[in-house]
């Protein structure tokens, strides 16, 4: 399992500024950051670092403990003191010794000692990054639901107040098309609505597509024990009752935003991880220059019908492809010649095979196909079709046309044979059709 590391986190374009005296202070994590499509600043000491960041544009900050003007919390403490860069995080480097002095300040981002890995600090800077996006993208979007427009009103000034996006529903019956078209992170739902109850809402909501994580919140003025089972059974996360008190709403709302925004940066690390791992599972049986199936894989598909017609007792047969004089091709056109001439073989024989069996690289210039459910005689009719077909082809070689044959050697599987004794059977045949002077069919 690959995890794709930061990219997730959609932190492309971040700048991180390192701030030391040692010019090569860190010197392996620019590389790693930089492959991310994160920019490395660096600064020499306080003040240049002081300048730089408030130039703007620097989203995270590592230093090291002690800097040639002052200490490191000395330079966060002037950064802190100036709007622009006070809230940018800040994670210091240094000795436990000094740890134990900078204790008494604050540091917003944190402290690592020199001794540690690369790995923990680039898992650090992760996490602020990752935080700092969180508090960048604001507080939240939040939709109420509410049939009292005195209610709703209420909402709005406590959440206007507090940076939050904010969307107002009246009419519960548009609460739907609203969620679609506004994509709130948690919504403030009332119970007793005309129409619909906040119940039934709430488990609507849930069941849309993409609509699952939205975290609801029941505000009602019922306070019956009763009321709060069915909420919480109905899927919402939070329970509060009118009059509640406008703290207490903000603090529970803003745990449940940054749960659900986390499970969020989860889910989409988990989804571009699915997609790599799939990309990583094509490349893994895939030969590179030709697109076919690789050896792995074709012995891994010839065991697996190979049981499957010994089961059976279907037919299996096994066809050995090789390119006649393929040296001579390379020496006279070129290696890239010889390599677009196997493209061209590959291709034509997916087409000639169609959906009658598969085709692998089995090595250099030779081939293999499986043909389930086919007698020795049909493989060695598909076989011809293949040396025919190859016979009558002219493959591209950047700016000559080439001719070129196959050899062809045929085995089929018959009881009690095992994978290597069929692939024996038909690399004899190929060899005889070698002998016998090339661009052949013989069966074993
Ligand atoms: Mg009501």
């Amino acid at each position: 399992m690959i995890l794709p590391e930061l990219s997730f986190m959609g932190m492309a374009g971040k700048t991180l500024l390192l701030v030391s005296k040692n010019p090569a202070f860190l010197g392996n994590i620019e590389n790693h950051f930089a492959r991310h499509g994160i920019g490395v600043a660096r600064a020499s000491g306080a003040k240049d670092g002081f300048v730089k960041a408030s130039a703007g544009n620097v989203d995270a900050i590592i230093c090291s403990y002690s800097l040639p003007e002052m200490t490191a919390p000395m330079f966060l403490d002037l950064l802190g003191a100036q709007r622009k860069t006070r809230d940018i995080p800040a994670l210091v480097i240094g000795s436990m010794a000094e740890e134990l002095i900078a204790k008494k300040t604050v540091i917003r981002g944190g402290w690592l000692d020199e001794g540690a890995s690369q790995k923990e600090i680039i898992a650090r800077v992760e996490s602020i990054f990752l935080e700092k996006s969180m508090l960048d993208s604001g507080p939240g979007k939040v939709m109420a639901v509410d049939d009292s427009p005195i209610a709703l009103k209420k909402f709005e000034q406590i959440l206007k107040q507090h940076g939050y996006e904010y969307m107002a529903v009246l009419d519960p019956n548009l609460a739907l098309d609203t969620v679609a078209s506004f994509k709130p992170d948690l919504i403030l739902m009332d119970q007793n609505m005309p129409n619909i109850s906040g119940f039934d809402l709430t488990r609507r909501i849930h069941t849309q597509r993409g609509m699952e994580g939205i975290k609801i919140v029941m505000v009602t003025s019922d306070q019956k024990n009763e009321t709060v089972v069915k909420a919480l059974e109905c899927g919402v996360v939070d329970f509060l009752t009118k009059p509640f008190d406008d703290e207490i709403l903000l603090a529970r709302m803003r745990a449940h935003i940054s749960n659900k925004k986390l499970f969020d940066n989860l889910a989409k690390a988990y989804s571009q991880m699915e997609k790599l791992n799939r990309k990583l599972e094509t490349i893994s049986i895939t030969d590179g220059l030709t697109g076919l199936y690789n050896h792995r894989k074709f012995v891994e598909e010839l065991v697996f019908e190979q049981g499957k017609a010994q089961a059976s007792g279907e037919p299996l047969s096994l066809v050995l492809v090789d390119i006649d004089h393929f040296k001579k091709i390379n020496d006279t056109y070129g290696h890239l010649a010889g390599d677009e001439a196997l493209r061209g073989l590959s291709k034509l024989m997916k087409k000639v095979l169609a959906e009658r069996g598969c085709a692998a690289r089995y090595g250099g210039e030779e081939f293999a196909v499986i043909l389930p459910s086919m007698e020795i005689g049909q493989a060695a009719d598909v076989a011809e079709e293949l040396r025919t077909a190859v016979e009558k082809a002219e493959f591209e070689t950047g700016n000559a046309k080439m001719k070129t044959s196959i050899s062809l050697g045929v085995g089929a599987l018959t009881e009690e044979m095992t994978t290597d004794q069929l692939i024996a059977a038909a690399d004899k045949a190929l060899y005889q059709s070698k002998i016998n002077g090339r661009n052949r069919v013989t069966c074993a």
